[in-house]
């Protein structure tokens, strides 16, 4: 690829999107449009240089209009959030499906070399992750189907989608399949966020109120794999420019597995203080136990997420301390509409 072919990112006002841009950029990439419904003001990040344009992409003229000349397009749109959203906004996780439908469709006849697609680890089978001692899961685990209630059903039915257009369309489609990923820039409050995020959240509104208590969605048993938004921007750019992925799901994730109670622990640990823990069961908590099972990315690419959790959530408390204090002297922080 030449440095000045028009790189697109579709939900570049988020968190994997803008990271995203801000790699290419740092790559030395000239040519970047960062498209996301969001206004402009209320983007994660801001890369200076990078086009950016407000367009809502579940509209196929917008989608036209997002790819007009790309080389490569990456799709990072999407409405979704932690396990507090998607269980709650199943009708909103599936109308993503929109976005997926006209952005392909747009790549394909703009004539883009390459189109990214990310996936969910929520589009596997929900019967295999019923026990917090999980078998990792790999890739061939999606099938027979049984996804995550509407969000894990998108997922799943817009990697077919990638899967036909290079089937019967020969455009190059790329797949990749995250388990949860974490890092600064990330969401951090409002509802959309994530486990990671809102533990640290939780102990520093702790540590700082002086209320030493901490409320745990589930009994805390629950298990899951956290990836480092680093090591998911390098995996997501490997993996669309290998040409033994074309149209091949894959996961991108990290298989260090951690109970949640234990994710308290570590925050716990990185802050200096030690809380009161009560149990929410009525909360959401997703499946029992979720993990990457990496042997197919380290056999293809030779490679694997690999920054250590405690290093990732080091630095994600530290950002999001940061956070709090930036936003109560006024100044602009990440925050969800
Ligand atoms: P995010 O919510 O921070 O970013 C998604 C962005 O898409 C948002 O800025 C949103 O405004 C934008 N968007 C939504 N609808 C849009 C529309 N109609 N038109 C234009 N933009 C629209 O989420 P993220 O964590 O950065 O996730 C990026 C992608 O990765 C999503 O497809 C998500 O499903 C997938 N994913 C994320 C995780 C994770 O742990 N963060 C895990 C698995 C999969």
């Amino acid at each position: 690829m030449a440095k000045d072919d028009l790189i697109v990112v579709a939900g570049a006002g988020g968190f994997i999107g803008g990271a995203l841009v801000r790699y290419f950029s740092d790559k030395g990439f000239t040519r970047i449009r960062a498209i996301d419904k969001k206004p402009l003001p209320v983007w994660y990040q801001r890369t200076p240089g990078v086009e950016c344009l407000c367009l809502d992409l579940s509209d196929e003229q917008n989608c036209r209009r997002a790819v007009e000349g790309a080389t490569e397009v990456y799709n990072l749109a999407a409405d979704m959030g932690g396990m507090g959203f998607i269980e709650r906004f199943r009708v909103e996780c599936l109308r993503s499906v929109l976005i997926n439908t006209h952005m392909i469709e747009s790549a394909y006849r703009a004539g883009a070399k390459r189109y990214f697609y990310s996936s969910s680890a929520c589009a596997y089978n929900t019967t295999l992750q019923a026990d917090p001692n999980v078998r990792a899961l790999k890739e061939s685990d999606a099938y027979p189907a049984m996804s995550e209630r509407g969000y894990g059903w998108e997922k799943l039915i817009s990697e077919m989608f990638c899967q036909e257009y290079w089937a019967e369309r020969g455009m190059k489609t790329f797949i990749a399949r995250f388990h949860n990923v974490y890092g600064p820039w990330g969401t951090w409050d409002g509802g959309r966020e994530k486990a990671p995020a809102a533990i640290c959240r939780k102990v520093l509104e702790a540590r700082n109120s002086g209320v030493k208590a901490i409320e745990i969605w589930g009994d805390g048993t629950q298990t899951r794999s956290f990836m480092y938004i680093d090591d998911c921007v390098h995996g997501i750019d490997q993996i669309a420019h290998c040409e033994k992925l074309i149209a091949t799901p894959i996961n991108l994730g990290s298989s260090e597995l951690i109970a949640i109670n234990d994710l308290v622990t570590m925050a716990e640990a990185i802050g200096g203080v030690q809380l009161e823990r009560t149990h929410d069961l009525n909360a959401p908590r997703g499946v029992a136990g979720r993990n990457s099972d990496n042997t197919f990315i380290q056999q293809i690419l030779g490679w694997e997420p690999s920054l250590p959790l405690r290093t990732g959530m080091e630095r994600t408390f530290a950002w999001i301390d940061q956070q709090i204090q930036d936003r109560k002297a006024g100044k602009h922080t990440v925050r969800d509409l």
